[in-house]
C-alpha cells in the first residue's frame, strides 16, 4: 500500500515509517518544514533510502491536497505536543491540531475518501474521574494542548459522520522508548537521563503515583492492526500497556538498570497530579485482537541503551 505518515519525523511516527518499510509499504513521510532542512527523527531511521520524505506543512490546505493524492491510506500524527508550550502559545496548536487536523480531513475526503488514522491522546481524558480509564470517561480539557487535541478528535469524528470518510482514532497512552526527547519532561527520560549523568532523580511527591508505560513497537503494532480493521469502526481505541508502576520503583529501576550512582531526591507534587493513570484497554483487545507485548523489565533497558548513544556515556 502507499501510505501517508504525518509526523513521521516525530518520535512515534519514525518507528512507525520503520515498522512499514518492513512489511513492505511505499511510504511517504512528512516532516515539518524547516530552513534547515533536518528531517527530526527521520534523519536516523534505518530505511531512509527506501521512503519519500517530503518537508512541508499540515497547516497549508493546500499542500494537504497535494500529498494525499494517490495514497491509499493515511497516518496523521503530526501535532504540537509540548503541555507547557500551549499555555504560552496556544493559539499554534489551534493551528496546527485542529485546523492541521481539519485540512488532512478535507483533503482524505476530496481525493477519493482515503481511510485516516488519526492520532489522539490520553491527555483528552484529564486527571483520571476513575480507572481503568476506558473510552467512556469524560473529556477534560486541562490545557490548551489537551483541548486542541478533544477538538481534533472531533473534528475527525465530524468527517466520519457527516461525509463516511473512513475515520479510525487511536489514542495512545504514555509511550516510552528510543527516540523519547532527553527535554521532554516525561518522567522516563527525565530519570534515564538524570542517572546516566549520575545527577538526582526527582521524584515528585512521595512516589506512589503509578503510572503504565506502553514500549512505543507495541503502540505502532497496534497502528498497524487498524489497516485490517473495519473502515466504519471509528474507535476512539485506547492504546496503552495497564500495568502499573509506582514512579519510585520506576526510580528504583532505573538506577538499577543504569548501574548510577544517583540517589531519589524528593520533591514538591504538582498541582494536579494524576495518582493514577491506567488504560482500560478491552476495546483494543476485543476490536484488534491486540494487547501489549513487551514489559517495561524489555522496554526500559532498550531505552536505556538508546540514551546512553545519544548523550556519549
Ligand atoms: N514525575 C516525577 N519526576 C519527573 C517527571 C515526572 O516524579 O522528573 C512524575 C509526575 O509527577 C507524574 C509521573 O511522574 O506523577 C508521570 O509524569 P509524566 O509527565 O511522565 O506523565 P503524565 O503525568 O502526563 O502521565
Amino acid at each position: 500500500m502507499k501510505i501517508l505518515i504525518t509526523g513521521a519525523d516525530g518520535f512515534i511516527g519514525s518507528h512507525l515509517t520503520e515498522m512499514l518499510v518492513t512489511q513492505g509499504h511505499e511510504i511517504i513521510a512528512l516532516s515539518q518544514y524547516n530552513s534547515f532542512n533536518n528531517w527530526g527523527w527521520l534523519e536516523d531511521v534505518n530505511c531512509k533510502s527506501k521512503i519519500k520524505v517530503l518537508a512541508g506543512d499540515i497547516r497549508d490546505p493546500h499542500y494537504c491536497k497535494y500529498i494525499t493524492k494517490d495514497v491509499d491510506i493515511i497516518f496523521h500524527l503530526a501535532a504540537l505536543i509540548a503541555i507547557p508550550y500551549s499555555y504560552v502559545a496556544p493559539d499554534s496548536y489551534v493551528d496546527t491540531n485542529i485546523k492541521g487536523t481539519l485540512n488532512i480531513c478535507q483533503a482524505a475526503k476530496e481525493n477519493g475518501n482515503i481511510r485516516l488514522i488519526h492520532t489522539s491522546t490520553s491527555e483528552v481524558y484529564g486527571t483520571a474521574q476513575y480507572v481503568p480509564i476506558d473510552e467512556n470517561h469524560p473529556m477534560q480539557p486541562q490545557s490548551p494542548y489537551s483541548a486542541t487535541k478533544i477538538a481534533a478528535d472531533a473534528m475527525a469524528m465530524s468527517f466520519y459522520n457527516a461525509f463516511g470518510l473512513p475515520v479510525t482514532i487511536a489514542r495512545p497512552f504514555n509511550t516510552y522508548g528510543p527516540r523519547m526527547h532527553p527535554d521532554d519532561g516525561r518522567v522516563v527520560s527525565n530519570f534515564i537521563v538524570r542517572a546516566l549523568r549520575g545527577e538526582p532523580l526527582a521524584v515528585y511527591g512521595d512516589g506512589n503515583q503509578t503510572r503504565s508505560f506502553c514500549y512505543v513497537d507495541d503502540l505502532v503494532k497496534a497502528l498497524i492492526t487498524f489497516m485490517g480493521s473495519e473502515p466504519g469502526f471509528t474507535g476512539p481505541v485506547n492504546l496503552g500497556n495497564p500495568s502499573e508502576f509506582t514512579i519510585k520503583d520506576l526510580a528504583q529501576q532505573v538506577i538499577s538498570l543504569t548501574g548510577s550512582t544517583s540517589k531519589i531526591a524528593y520533591g514538591a507534587l504538582p498541582e494536579d497530579d494524576p495518582k493514577q493513570r491506567q488504560p482500560d484497554i478491552s476495546l483494543a483487545q476485543k476490536a484488534l485482537d491486540w494487547q501489549p507485548e513487551i514489559p517495561l523489565d524489555t522496554g526500559l533497558p532498550k531505552t536505556i541503551e538508546y540514551f546512553k548513544q545519544i548523550l556519549g556515556d
